[in-house]
């Protein structure tokens, strides 16, 4: 993972299966089956890669040969958040890695005009405070929707949050590290910037859309 000397709190996903599978997803020749199917697999990439920090503890166990201390996962709870719509589409990569999780979500529209997000939707597991959360959402664009995101996830008693996405903007990411500084971000690219409408330049259009065929 790259960090960024701008950006202290956002981790870049640099593997190269990461890259070149973004740079397919960024063609606009790609058609809506294959987006699908990368957006999943870099999302199980991000994920391998946003939780090489988890904790571990021994763990003994009998091998077809001999007893051994192996390691697990320390009783982590695990859950994804993924950001309707465009973040459903990352859920099964993730959760292909951690099966134990759980899955919350989070609906939240970005207003047309005023680019700020409104919320229609709150569902997360009651014990919020005793779970690692994961945000999912392809896009880090202007940053409200992720900020807002983890502040109803902090309302419902989450402490432990990271926001894992494909492609950020400079301005969403600081406008989340401003509002939650403790959040991690796990990004595939930092892209260059928003154009006047809120969408990321290169980006690679409207991530709702391509995924699910609505352009
Ligand atoms: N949401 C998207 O789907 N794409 C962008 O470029 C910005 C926000």
């Amino acid at each position: 993972m790259d960090s960024s000397a701008e950006f202290p709190n956002l981790r870049i996903a640099s593997h190269p299966l990461v890259q070149h599978k973004l740079t397919m997803l960024r063609d606009r020749e790609t058609p809506t089956k294959i987006f699908k199917e990368l957006v999943d697999e870099l999302a199980m990439l991000m994920a391998y890669e946003a939780t090489a920090d988890l904790q571990l503890e021994d763990y003994v166990v009998e091998t077809p040969l001999e007893r051994c201390v192996g390691k697990r996962m320390s009783g982590k709870k695990l859950t994804l958040v993924p950001i309707l719509r465009a973040g459903l589409g990352m859920v099964e990569g993730v959760y292909r890695l951690v099966p134990g999780a759980r899955i919350g979500h989070i609906g939240l529209y970005r207003d047309h005009d005023t680019l700020e997000p409104v919320d229609y939707y709150f569902k997360v597991p009651a014990d919020a405070a005793e779970r690692d959360f994961f945000v999912l959402d392809p896009m880090l664009a202007t940053g409200g929707s992720a900020a807002a995101a983890v502040s109803s996830l902090k309302r419902a008693g989450a402490t432990r949050i990271r926001f894992v996405c494909l492609v950020a903007a400079p301005d969403g990411v600081r406008r989340l590290a401003a509002a939650h500084p403790d959040v991690l971000i796990y990004c595939a690219s930092l892209d260059r910037q928003l154009n006047e409408v809120g969408y990321i330049l290169p980006g690679l259009g409207d991530a709702g859309d391509r995924l699910f065929g609505t352009r």
